[in-house]
C-alpha cells in the first residue's frame, strides 16, 4: 500500500476511535447525510469486531435502562423537603455512555422549569465550553449534586446534600465516564471529600472511585469573573488530552 494512503488510513482510524471513546456514535458526511456507528453492519457475528459492536450496543442500552430506573426513584424521593417546592426534578441528561461527565451544584430557576441541567445563562456558557472542546452537549453527560432546586437558589444544605449525593454517585457508577469535570466548590468538595478551596484544587486531576476528576470553576462564577476563563480553558485542555481530543 502506498505510504501516504497508509498514513491517511491511520489518521482516519484514530479520529474514529476518538469519537467512539467519547460516546459519539454518528459521523456527519458532507452531503448532509449521517452515518450511525450503531447502524453500521456489525460484521460477521463470530468476528471479534462484530462481538465488540454487539457488546457496546448492549452496554449502552443497559446503562440507559439503569439511568431510567434511577430517575423513577428520584421522582418519588422525599428524603428532604425540596420536593415540596420544585417544579420538576433535574435528574441529568446526555449520553448514558459518555466518556466525559460534568457535575454542577443544583438546578436554578430555568433548570427547575425545564427539568434539564444547565439550561440558563451559566448553562449557555457551559455549552460554549463543550463546543470549544470539539464536543456536542449530547456527547457528554451533565448532572448536579442536587436534583431539586433549592428555593431562591440558596446554597444546598447539609441534609439535602446527604440525601441527594447517593443518586449522583449511582449515576457515575452506571455511566463510568473516563473523566469527571467537577464544576465549582460544591461538586468538587463533595466528590473529593475535601475542604480546600476550588482555586487551590483546580488545574490537576484527582481520582474519584478510580475515575479521573478535574475540578474547575463553575460557569456561573465565570460569568462574574471572566478573566478566569483562561484558567478554565487550561483545565479543559488537560481533559481533552486525557480523552485524546485534538488540542489546538
Ligand atoms: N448551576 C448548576 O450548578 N447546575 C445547573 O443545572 C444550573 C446552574
Amino acid at each position: 500500500m502506498p505510504k501516504k494512503l497508509s498514513k491517511d488510513l491511520k489518521k482516519i482510524k484514530m479520529a474514529l476511535e476518538t469519537n467512539v471513546n467519547l460516546g459519539i456514535d454518528e459521523i456527519y458526511c458532507p452531503s448532509g447525510s449521517c452515518v450511525s456507528f450503531n447502524k453500521l453492519p456489525a460484521g460477521p457475528k463470530d468476528s471479534k469486531e462484530g462481538k465488540e459492536n454487539l457488546k457496546a450496543n448492549t452496554s449502552l442500552k443497559d446503562k440507559a435502562a439503569a439511568l431510567k430506573k434511577l430517575e423513577v426513584k428520584v421522582l418519588k424521593c422525599k428524603k428532604c423537603s425540596l420536593y415540596k417546592s420544585r417544579t420538576n426534578i433535574v435528574f441529568g441528561e446526555g449520553s448514558p455512555d459518555a466518556k466525559l461527565m460534568f457535575v454542577g451544584e443544583a438546578p436554578g430557576r430555568d433548570e427547575d422549569l425545564q427539568g434539564k441541567p444547565f439550561v440558563g445563562r451559566a448553562g449557555k456558557l457551559l455549552g460554549k465550553i463543550i463546543e470549544a472542546m470539539t464536543l456536542k452537549r449530547e456527547d457528554v453527560y451533565i448532572a448536579n449534586i442536587l436534583k431539586d432546586r433549592p428555593p431562591n437558589n440558596r446554597n444546598p444544605q447539609e441534609d439535602e446534600i446527604k440525601a441527594c449525593v447517593p443518586y449522583l454517585k449511582e449515576q457515575i457508577k452506571i455511566i463510568q465516564p473516563l473523566v469527571i469535570c467537577a464544576l465549582g466548590t460544591f461538586a468538587t468538595q463533595r466528590l473529593l471529600e475535601e475542604e480546600t478551596t476550588i482555586s487551590r484544587l483546580r488545574g490537576k486531576f484527582y481520582t474519584y472511585e478510580g475515575i479521573k476528576l478535574m475540578p474547575t470553576y463553575h460557569p456561573a462564577y465565570l460569568l462574574r469573573n471572566s478573566k478566569e476563563k483562561v484558567a478554565v480553558w487550561s483545565d479543559m485542555k488537560l481533559i481533552m488530552k486525557e480523552l485524546n481530543l485534538k488540542v489546538k
